[in-house]
């Protein structure tokens, strides 16, 4: 990615507290920066309305315009948004990512010491989870049980296969291809060589849904292979002569309900995950659990063009406006984008201030609660982390 040293980067503050950790984040990213890069290099940061504001101001959730600032941005960044609730509307999260083919959520999760955790080595947990974005259970493709397409599928399912379901049985459909399956793991295997990982899991349930799930594993280790094939092994490979492997990317898989226990109780073994969209979806917030929760777990929806950044948590709308929220989980998005655009010691300058405000225990009322110590507010978390940074 060719970026100037005066960089536009879009934002959106998103509802809730959204306004509040956006600030918290601007802050101490252009800090970041002009430590870094001593005036060199900044970003122009590019607000795109979206959410409630942009609804008050157009009726709609999600302007037109706002979509064509997203495009002429490229890499944008934003807080969590109200999911309104009616018949037949779309999460625009959803939506997002459909429409700017945002196919790879990519999730860190990575401990901190200083933040409570209830697990006995969190230290060990340094994974990135790859979730597939784009299809899985979450295509939409379902009827409710007394609708007229569930009658239909029901009636093609009988007199087609001979399999009879209740009308009471409500529809869904588990779309998985091998296009959109091998581009996800194909990220998941150059994120794992770039950054010097050691190995890629694939997660799958594929002993019981062999088509989709069962599929997805198979087209995984087939890209592993045809496409990387003097950079990976598989785990049985490894296991034969582990010493001759050098740092070459074990792949290996797992069977979704071993993979939860045993990221818990062997944690050390994992490294990236990519699985598909539902078994994304449960791994990594069950993963940020184990770190501290979603106030402090960061993410982004990555595709072949396009970069959304994102904090993974809601809006938490009883804190709204009151400047208490956690910051974190944006600000550590932040330091995806800033990597993402090759900025990467501002990255390092602004995830090791946070580290250092973590380890000595200046936290947000989340934590503090917690931790029984005095919470600062959001506003003043971000100044800590601001006073902690230094050029290494
Ligand atoms: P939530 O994440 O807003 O809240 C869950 C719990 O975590 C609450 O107790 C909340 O107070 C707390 N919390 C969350 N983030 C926090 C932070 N940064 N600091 C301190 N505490 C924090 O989830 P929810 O209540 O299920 O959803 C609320 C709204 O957010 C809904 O409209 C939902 O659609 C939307 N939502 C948006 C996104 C997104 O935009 N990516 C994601 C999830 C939910």
């Amino acid at each position: 990615l060719k970026v100037p040293n005066k960089a536009t980067i879009g934002y959106i503050e998103g509802d809730g507290i959204g306004p509040d950790i956006t600030k918290a984040m601007i802050n101490t990213v252009n800090a970041s920066i002009e430590v870094a890069y001593s005036g060199e290099r900044s970003i122009e940061w590019e607000k795109i309305m979206a959410g409630e504001e942009a609804f008050e101001k157009t009726g709609e959730h999600l302007p037109k315009d706002s979509l064509k600032q997203i495009e002429k941005c490229v890499v944008s960044i934003k807080g969590p948004l109200t999911t309104p609730i009616g018949q037949g509307f779309r999460s625009l999260n959803v939506t997002l990512r459909q429409q700017f083919d945002l196919y790879a959520n990519v999730r860190p999760v990575k401990y901190f010491p200083g933040v409570p955790s209830p697990v006995v080595h969190p230290e060990n947990m340094n994974m990135v989870v790859f979730r597939e974005n784009t299809e899985d259970l979450y295509s939409g493709i379902e009827w409710k049980y007394d609708s007229e397409g569930a009658k239909k599928v029901r009636e093609f399912l009988s007199q087609q296969f001979g399999i009879s379901l209740t009308d009471d049985t409500g529809i869904g459909i588990k779309p998985i291809s091998k296009f959109k399956s091998q581009r996800l793991v194909r990220k998941a295997i150059e994120f794992a060589i770039a950054n010097r990982r050691r190995s890629v899991t694939l997660m799958h349930k594929g002993n019981i849904m062999k088509y989709t799930e069962g599929a997805f594993k198979d087209w995984g280790y087939e890209i592993a292979k045809n496409e990387f094939g003097q950079q990976t092994v598989t785990e049985d490979e490894y296991l034969q002569n582990p010493d001759a492997m050098g740092d070459r990317i074990v792949i290996k898989d797992r069977i979704a309900d071993n993979m939860f226990q045993q990221a818990l109780t062997r944690t050390a073994e994992y490294d990236v995950i990519a699985a598909p969209n539902l078994n994304g979806d449960y791994i990594s917030d069950a993963l940020a659990a184990q770190v501290g929760g979603i106030g402090i777990a960061p993410g982004a929806n990555i595709g072949d063009v396009y970069a959304i950044f994102e904090a993974v948590h809601g809006t938490a709308p009883k804190y709204a406006g009151m400047d208490v929220a956690n910051p974190t989980s944006l600000i550590l998005s932040a330091t995806m984008l800033l990597r993402h655009i090759g900025w990467t010691e501002a990255a390092d300058i602004l995830d090791n201030a946070v580290t250092a405000c973590y380890k000595d225990q200046k936290v947000t009322q989340d934590l503090a609660r917690i931790l029984n110590i005095r919470a600062l507010k959001c506003s003043e978390f971000g100044d800590e982390i601001i006073k902690r940074m230094k050029k290494e």
